[in-house]
């Protein structure tokens, strides 16, 4: 790059997340300048097709006029507050209320963090501090699954189910266990149905309880769909029977709704497409259309009632952020969520996810380099193959995926593979079936040119 330009000035200076450095100090990044509607374009003004919406997140596009007028408002007004030892502002009582009405079982208090992975580290902590302050200080490991993707905070990469997040690390730490993923293509028997392994993934756990002792168990952590973990959707009656063993246990489910939040399923909440009543929620991303950072725990009664009680019994709870609740994100939320209800935001998702659904279908299920296509509303993933019929994934050592990502910035689509060469959909919720069409063009195009460069 030339000298002085952002590019020389990145490779100089920047240290990014999930980055081959290696790689980066030759190639430099690709500086992204402005965004319009599903779009953003770079420093030479190349315009390409958000297919991810950033990081499962940029729910309303990129340049929603109310979100700006929303945080100018709150900055003019009260630019910080903060939440500790029972302070309050008008912003974290709105949004708490607009939270609860629309948790999907019955809530009772939220507590705000900045990130998924906080939300995460506070969940954990707040489920950690109940049981203490109940007295059962023994019933606090917790049970998550392999490719879940919960965050990298060193909890909350230890709910994480993906080698990455482990390895180098000393993680997870003790106490934190995995169950398999729920993926029928991958890990079901041969002939086993759909039920039946659900069934068996739910024995599985019932036996992993039983292992530790469920008197030691004190949560299970999931993701309606996994979304970094490859857009994995669970098999049918799956999370029915795996919360029938939680409730025998007395063992609580947490959801991690930080991508499946705010319609992206095609329901408001991942939990009512997959049919979970979870007691702790966890939210973050779409909450604020990602414009400002702001996840949210959300806890019921019961769990609330336990905290509550830790006052006397075991003292204050010692947890909170400089930044839980900051009213200016909080602003830029409540908006987010007026306009998702004013626009029907729900409505369009599960008109134009149905016809995303269907168009990777056509386009790509029988593409020989194409093993499964899945997904629902406005989230899926085509998962790439060497052999289609062994169902057998490319070396990694080809770098398939990333080859793909390149190709399709060159085509004017930005893309998101994850391991096993899945390459996952979830653009802004406002695309049309145009743009859709014109991302899966786009897709399409690079697609049939990597196939060109790669072994099989
Ligand atoms: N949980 C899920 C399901 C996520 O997808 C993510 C991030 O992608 C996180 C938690 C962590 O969120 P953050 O990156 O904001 O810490």
């Amino acid at each position: 790059p030339p000298r002085n330009s952002n590019a020389a000035r990145d490779i100089a200076y920047a240290l990014h997340p999930y980055t081959d450095h290696k790689a980066h100090l030759q190639n430099g990044p690709l500086v992204i300048s402005r965004g319009k509607g599903v779009r953003v374009f770079d420093e030479q003004g190349k315009e390409y097709i958000e297919s991810v919406a950033g990081l499962w997140c940029a729910s309303l596009g990129f340049d929603n006029e109310r979100l700006v007028q929303a945080a100018t408002d709150q900055m003019r007004k009260l630019p910080f507050y903060h939440a500790f030892t029972a302070k309050s502002h008008e912003p974290l009582i709105d949004l708490s209320e607009m939270l609860i009405e629309r948790a999907p079982s019955p809530m009772s208090k939220v507590f705000f963090a900045n990130s998924g992975s906080e939300a995460n580290d506070s969940a954990i902590k707040m489920i950690w501090y109940m049981n203490n302050a109940i007295g059962r200080p023994e019933k606090k490991k917790i049970i998550a699954r392999l490719k879940g993707y919960h965050g990298i905070t060193l909890a909350a990469a230890s709910l994480t189910g993906l080698p990455a997040n482990h390895k180098l690390f000393d993680l997870p730490i003790a106490g934190f266990h995995h169950v398999s993923t729920p993926h029928h293509y991958h890990n079901a028997l041969p002939g086993e149905s759909e039920e039946d392994f659900a069934t068996r993934l739910a024995e599985e756990l019932e036996q992993k309880i039983l292992a530790e002792g469920p008197e030691t168990v004190a949560a299970f952590w999931a993701e309606p769909i996994m979304g970094a973990g490859g857009v994995i959707l669970p098999p049918a009656g799956y999370f029915p029977k795996i919360q029938a063993v939680l409730k025998k246990y007395d063992v609580l489910f947490v959801a991690d709704e930080v991508i499946c939040g705010f319609w992206r399923t095609g329901s408001y909440w991942g939990s009512q497409t997959l049919d979970i009543q979870p007691d702790i929620l966890v939210c973050a991303k779409a909450l604020s259309a990602s414009y400002l950072p702001i996840s949210a725990v959300l806890v019921n009664e019961r769990v609330f009632q336990g905290i509550a009680e830790g006052s006397s019994s075991v003292g204050t709870w010692g947890h909170g952020f400089t930044y839980s609740g900051h009213p200016v994100p909080a602003a830029v939320a409540i908006e987010t969520l007026k306009i998702y209800d004013e626009m029907d935001i729900g409505g369009h998702v599960k008109k134009v996810g149905a016809h995303m659904q269907a168009q990777l279908r056509a386009r790509f299920a029988d593409h020989p380099m194409v093993g499964e296509v899945r997904g629902t509303g406005l989230i899926g993933a085509i998962e790439l193959v060497a052999d289609k019929d062994a169902k057998r994934n490319f070396d990694p050592a080809q770098k398939v995926g990333a080859r793909l990502t390149k190709l399709g910035e060159q085509n004017g689509v930005i893309m998101r593979a994850m391991t096993n060469d899945s390459i996952g959909f979830s653009p802004p919720l406002i695309i049309s079936e145009e743009e859709v069409d014109e991302m899966l063009n786009r897709v399409a195009k690079s697609l049939d040119e990597v196939m060109v460069q790669v072994r099989r």
